[in-house]
């Protein structure tokens, strides 16, 4: 932390030669120092490339632009910069203008499942809100990368209340995730405003706010800010560590404030290759977590996005992880393994495999430590024989809690009401001889 502190003191100076430590730890100090080019970098880390290099970098960032907080420029060790994960995932680097054919824009299709501009509703009851398109720092592995930075701004008021009238006359939906961009690039009041035409709204169950700050400006959560989220409560929110370096004096210091405020804090990684691919690297991560009361909660799959290349693993280095996780730590502490279905089919959980063999009496099964074992299945079960009438049923959901019931996918042919008895692919070859046969 000294050291912390002193790299701090230093790099202070070399930005503002009259700012102080004060200045250092003053968000809007940091955000109007970002470094975005890379001479400001060189200057500051005192790490130089070569003209060849700086040549391909410009226009690396000609495409994808560079901007980096003074805070975690400063958790860069300079020494062996090419393989350290902070300098990983904020510099660029030449191989994101690698572009490959399955590669897209916007490869979960949330423009497609965009009602209104700045609202993506793909699932039943819950929609992205997308209330900024700024951040502090543009991760390299950013999924929105093509429109991070291309277009700076917060969207005009206006847009905001068509996001916050389609939620209004949407009844289905109770939680709204606020994301980005980085929603806390708002300044308070703005957000204050936002949270609070939301809670007006009686169908919003809960609000949920993805943000990065905690890891690349933890300044940012101020005691002022706290105090103002804590008026809306259930408010929950996710932050995006990737690799236990990350977790520092100064973020730690964030995630307690958030957390006495009583906001449960969650965390989706993203798996990099070079930054993050490692069971032990991603077990220490999650412990680390959980010791700062935040819940891993996603570890996502990096996905298909231009310029990410260099990134990806394979999938099973995921399930690797998982194996690694499960039953070897505390079961909060491991995240679900998903991939973000390109086209837009929404996050795809993606497991080991426990079960192992089945049959009428027996299933088998296997542990983490490949322990293999039975478990006897009941030999008289009674099944509730749901018809979808819950006011006849035995079990006493009151009917007042519970909800309509539209079954959707497998959920469908698993219910013994609803008579659909296989989900068929559209489009395909033969279902269109068929619909030629019907006419
Ligand atoms: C991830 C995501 C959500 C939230 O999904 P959860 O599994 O509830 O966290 C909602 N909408 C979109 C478009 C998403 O990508
Ligand atoms: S466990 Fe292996 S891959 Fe992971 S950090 Fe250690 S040496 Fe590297």
């Amino acid at each position: 932390m000294e050291n912390y502190r002193s790299r701090h003191d230093e790099l202070t100076k070399k930005i503002d030669s009259d700012a102080t430590i004060s200045n250092w730890r003053d968000w809007q100090w940091q955000l109007r120092n970002s470094i975005k080019k890379i001479s400001t970098f060189e200057t500051l880390t005192g790490i130089h490339f070569s003209d060849e290099e700086r040549k391909s970098l410009e226009e690396t960032v000609g495409k994808f632009p560079l901007s980096i907080t003074p805070y975690y420029l400063s958790l860069i060790q300079v020494d062996d910069y090419q393989n350290d994960p902070i300098f990983l995932q904020s510099f660029a680097d030449p191989r994101e203008l690698i572009v490959q054919d399955w590669e897209k824009e916007d490869p979960l299709s949330e423009d497609e499942d965009s009602p209104v501009p700045g609202i993506t509703h793909r699932y039943p009851d819950r929609v992205l809100f997308h209330i900024s398109n700024v951040c502090s720092m543009y991760c390299r592995h950013c999924t929105r990368k093509r429109k991070v930075g291309d277009v700076d701004y917060i969207p005009a008021k206006d847009q905001v209340i068509q996001g916050l009238d389609y939620i209004k006359n949407t009844p289905q939906v109770r939680d709204v995730l606020l994301s980005g961009g980085d929603p806390l690039m708002l300044s308070d009041q703005y957000l204050d405003w936002i949270l609070g035409e939301l809670r007006k709204i009686p169908h919003v169950e809960v609000v949920r706010i993805g943000s990065r700050m905690p890891v690349v400006l933890p300044y940012r959560i101020t005691d002022e800010l706290v105090e103002m989220l804590k008026k809306h409560h259930p408010v929950w929110l996710n932050t995006h560590f990737n690799h236990p370096r990350e977790i520092t004096h100064s973020s730690r210091k964030a995630l307690t404030k958030l957390a006495d405020a009583g906001i449960p804090l969650g965390n989706q990684s993203v798996l990099l290759a070079g930054v993050n691919d490692c069971p032990r690297l991603m077990k220490t991560l999650v412990q680390k977590l959980v010791r700062n009361r935040v819940r891993p909660y996603y570890l996502y799959q990096c996905d298909l996005s231009e310029g990410l290349t260099h990134f990806r693993t394979p999938v099973g280095k995921g399930i690797e992880i998982l194996e690694s996780l499960i039953g070897h730590t505390s079961g909060f502490a491991v995240p679900t393994y998903v991939i973000d279905a390109p086209g837009g089919g929404g996050k795809i959980p993606v497991m080991p495999n426990y079960l192992l063999s089945w049959s009428p009496h027996k299933v088998i099964l296997r542990n983490y430590e490949g322990v293999i074992t039975t478990y006897q299945e009941p030999e008289h079960y009674q099944d509730p024989g749901c018809d979808g009438d819950c006011e006849r049923c035995t079990l006493q959901l009151k009917f007042d809690d519970a909800e309509e019931f539209n079954a959707v996918g497998l959920e469908k042919l698993l219910s013994n009401w609803d008579e659909t008895t296989s989900l068929t692919p559209e489009n395909t070859e033969r279902m269109e001889r068929r619909d030629g046969g019907d006419q």
